[in-house]
Parts: C-alpha cells; sequence; structure tokens
C-alpha cells in the first residue's frame, strides 16, 4: 500500500497576471506526479513584505496527500516555478510563482535545501489565514495550533479575492 503524507504548500505571486499564475500553478498541482486530493484554500492579497516598490500578492495555500519524499516535491514545485518564468535575482523581490513547502506531514526538516516547517511560516498573515481556512485544527511539529500563530498575527493587509475551495 502507498504511504501517503498530506503537505501544505504555500503559493504567492506579483508578477505578469497573478492571478493566472496561482490558476495555472494550481492545475500543474492537481496533475502531480504521486499525488492526490488537492484542496485549495481562499485567495488572498497582501502586501509584499520584500524590497522597493512592488505590486501586491495573490497568495494561498494549498493541502494535498503525496508519496513523493519532501526533496522530491522541492524538485517538483521548483520546475514548477521555472516554467513560470521564476527569476532568483533580489532575495524577496516580485516574482511570477512562489511555491513554498509549508508542513511535510509531522516532520521537521533541515538540510542545506529544505527548512521544514518553513521556517517564516508562523509570523506570515498570507500564510496562517489561508492554512487556517483549510485546516483550523491544525497543530505545528513544535506543538503550537495554526489558530494561536494566527490570533498573533497581524492580517491587516489581507484583503480575501476568491472565497472558493477548489477539490480536484
Ligand atoms: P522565503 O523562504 O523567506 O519565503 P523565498 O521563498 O523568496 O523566501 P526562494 O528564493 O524561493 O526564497 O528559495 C530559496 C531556497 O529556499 C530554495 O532554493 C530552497 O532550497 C530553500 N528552501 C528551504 N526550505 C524550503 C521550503 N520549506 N520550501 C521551499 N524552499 C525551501
Ligand atoms: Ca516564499
Ligand atoms: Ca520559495
Amino acid at each position: 500500500m502507498n504511504n501517503f503524507t498530506t503537505v501544505f504548500i504555500g503559493l504567492g505571486s506579483n508578477l505578469s497576471d497573478p492571478a493566472e499564475q496561482i490558476n495555472s500553478a494550481l492545475n500543474e498541482l492537481a496533475q502531480l506526479t504521486s499525488s492526490q486530493a488537492l484542496q485549495c484554500a481562499p485567495w488572498y492579497s497582501s502586501k509584499a513584505i520584500g524590497p522597493g516598490d512592488q505590486p501586491d500578492y495573490i497568495n494561498t495555500v494549498v493541502k494535498l496527500e503525496t508519496t513523493l519524499a519532501p526533496e522530491e516535491l522541492l524538485d517538483e514545485l521548483q520546475s514548477i516555478e521555472k516554467r513560470h518564468g521564476r527569476q532568483r535575482n533580489i532575495r524577496w523581490g516580485a516574482r511570477t510563482l512562489d511555491l513554498d513547502i509549508l508542513l511535510f506531514g509531522e516532520d521537521s526538516i533541515s538540510t542545506h535545501r529544505l527548512e521544514i516547517p518553513h521556517p517564516e511560516m508562523s509570523w506570515r498573515g498570507f500564510v496562517l489565514k489561508p492554512l487556517f481556512d483549510l485546516a483550523p485544527a491544525l497543530v505545528l511539529p513544535k506543538g503550537r495550533s495554526v489558530k494561536d500563530y494566527l490570533t498573533a498575527c497581524d492580517t491587516s493587509d489581507l484583503r480575501l479575492l476568491k472565497d472558493i475551495f477548489i477539490e480536484q
């Protein structure tokens, strides 16, 4: 029997028609090899946290089941980013598509390519809000709930764009 792990992936885009970038990324994630049961949180717009005067982001979170290993999943996500013309010039610069692995089951991972849970997720409203929408009872590997982190977080820059759940 296949051993599926539940993973949460954060999506963000603020370049080249972000809604289209997120939409097509969702289609690609729904087709991801060795994976199934994709669910998507509502979409939010958020103010960019990176340097310079950047356009607003569209952010959401996806939940899926996969038999891929963590680094295999990262490889798949980075090829999707590449197909979307993602460039890495300036840290936290504007981007067509960013796909971060937020949680990989209950694993805590620290390698030269991967930190899981994603090290910045516990204070980012644009991650916590859609994550909470999808999984309100979720508890992080350290034992604190997403709800707790969200309560402590400033979400005043978030605007709900699309109040739908996509299940495929
Ligand atoms: P941030 O990590 O603060 O959200 P970013 O998403 O802009 O910043 P990137 O340039 O997309 O950062 O990624 C830099 C590197 O982060 C990637 O090459 C990847 O190896 C590494 N990385 C570490 N942990 C993760 C993770 N959980 N998900 C995705 N990439 C990760
Ligand atoms: Ca990121
Ligand atoms: Ca990233």
